[in-house]
């Protein structure tokens, strides 16, 4: 027996229900994202295309008979620690083989798309390899794997996977919330030099509108009363119109303002190339867009930015936020910072610096450059070191987490829109989010969870603002609430 047949039983339980004693069970899945919200949406999707052959979810790898990881590639070794990982599945794998039940693993997303077939060869555990466009393949592929094959599926294919892919349950939506997040864009073409995304995703391919539409209708109906719209590089967004024509990102926000139920939508992440005259007066258009935009800007110098090939300029970014900003006074900034990329001196540093002074940003997040084996920046010469980097981060964070205080300090006393999500820890108590993505906690009775409702602010905590109902429900409100 090689690494590869290791804890695999003779006796193969397929398709899924027919138990080999005569008895009928659903088999489980266990789907384990890393990563971003789309890797989210994707592993969702996964068991929504698996539940019609039989599979149910299980929270707990070691009772699955089936363990997905949907992987991500944007960390620093990222490759490295979903082979820790497989390592800690393969245990499993074997504890289930030692009880006569096979356990197949399946390793999906950005990692599976970039180590292909060297996931097999470092992992023999490993049953399928699947690629980030070819999930709607599951069902045919897990059939392939327990025939006995070993697959590694990374082709980028011709037909649309959104296409295949099972639609979401009702069901599982109920569990999953009330915000939902919705593919609406996939791929980048813009191959910044630090970024593996346009290796990994491929190019732009972007949903029909109507289709997201649907899907948007769909979730509504089982009570979702948030989306945020995403994608790679969602504001390039370019999908087929109603009209027959490439439909922009404002237009479909406009379409999916108009779906009954739906209160709040956003989206990320964008580029700031990308955000056009509708997307922008989308902004001034529609109260249901929430006024707070993430918008990457990675540095403050225009000589990293031409090294990063971000193919905007320092003014370009500020003239995108002054005119956002026109357009609807109250909106909000996030973003996202690289420092020490290769060649940064101090003075490009500085510019970052007086970047996010001159913006004032809700809040941002902010790494150290790291290489990602593939892209040109990892070949640079000039890489900044450690402890430089290390120092720059700390100083950017500062005045990061100053802005931060200062936004959530001014909701001191203010009332507020809050979108209720849930239960909190204490009875009674709700917990919601403002337009802002605050977390909010305030007593408030169950029924209102899904209704926006406004909130004074009592407190503002680290992690989380307190408040109080600003009115009073009444008893016919209450009922609507509940029907
Ligand atoms: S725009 Fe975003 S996803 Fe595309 S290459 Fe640049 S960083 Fe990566």
């Amino acid at each position: 027996m090689d690494g590869r047949d290791k804890g695999r039983p003779d006796r193969l339980d397929w398709p899924p229900g027919s138990h080999r004693n005569g008895m009928s069970r659903p088999h489980r899945v266990h789907v384990k994202s890393f990563g971003c919200q789309m890797n989210v949406y994707d592993s969702h999707r996964m068991a929504d295309t698996l539940a019609p052959a039989g599979y149910r979810e299980t929270a707990e790898a070691a009772d699955a008979d089936l363990v997905i990881l949907n992987t991500c590639h944007i960390r620093e070794k990222a490759a490295e620690k979903v082979y820790s990982e497989i390592g800690r599945i393969r245990v499993l794998k074997e504890e289930a083989a030692a009880q006569g039940r096979r356990m197949v693993i399946a390793v999906a997303g950005c990692v599976a798309q970039a180590e292909g077939e060297e996931i097999i060869r470092r992992a023999g555990a490993v049953d399928l390899v699947v690629g980030s466009q070819n999930y709607h393949r599951l069902p045919g592929l897990l059939a392939r794997v327990h025939a006995g094959e070993q697959i590694v599926d990374t082709e980028f294919p011709v037909d649309d996977k959104f296409d295949a892919l099972a639609a979401p349950r009702p069901e599982a939506i109920a569990s999953r919330g009330i915000s939902a997040f919705v593919t609406v864009q996939e791929g980048c073409d813009k191959f910044c030099t630090f970024c593996v995304v346009p290796y990994t995703r491929g190019a732009e391919v972007s949903r029909p509108v109507e289709k997201i539409a649907a899907e948007v209708e769909r979730l509504a109906e089982a009570n979702v009363r948030e989306v945020t719209l995403i994608g790679q590089n969602v504001n390039a967004y370019h999908g087929l119109g109603a009209d027959g024509r490439p439909a922009t990102l404002g237009k479909l926000l406009h379409r999916l303002a108009k779906v009954p139920g739906i209160v709040r939508l956003r989206y990320m992440t964008s580029h700031p190339r990308d955000m056009d005259d509708d997307l922008i007066a989308a902004h001034g258009d529609l109260p249901a867009l929430m006024p707070y935009v993430h918008l990457p800007v990675q540095s403050g110098s225009d000589r990293i930015l031409a090294a990063m090939n971000r193919r905007h300029t320092r003014q370009d970014y500020l003239d995108v936020i002054a005119r956002l900003r026109a357009t609807r006074a109250d909106l909000a900034f996030t973003s996202d910072f690289i420092v020490g990329f290769p060649g940064e001196s101090e003075d490009d540093f500085r510019a970052t610096l007086t970047l996010v002074e001159e913006v004032g940003f809700a809040t941002a997040y902010s790494f150290t450059y790291s290489p990602r084996p593939g892209t040109p920046a990892a070949d640079m010469e000039d890489q900044v070191p450690d402890e430089e980097k290390s120092d720059r981060l700390q100083r950017l964070q500062a005045v990061i987490t100053r802005q931060w205080r200062a936004f959530n300090g001014q909701f001191a006393g203010r009332t507020v829109e809050v979108l209720l999500e849930k239960p909190g820890k204490l009875p009674g108590q709700l917990v919601g989010r403002t337009p802002y993505l605050q977390a909010v906690q305030v007593m408030a009775p169950r029924l209102l969870i899904g209704s926006v409702v406004p909130v004074t602010i009592t407190e503002i905590g680290t992690n989380t603002l307190f408040g109080a109902l600003a009115e009073q429900p009444s008893t016919r409100e209450l009922t609507a609430a509940g029907a």
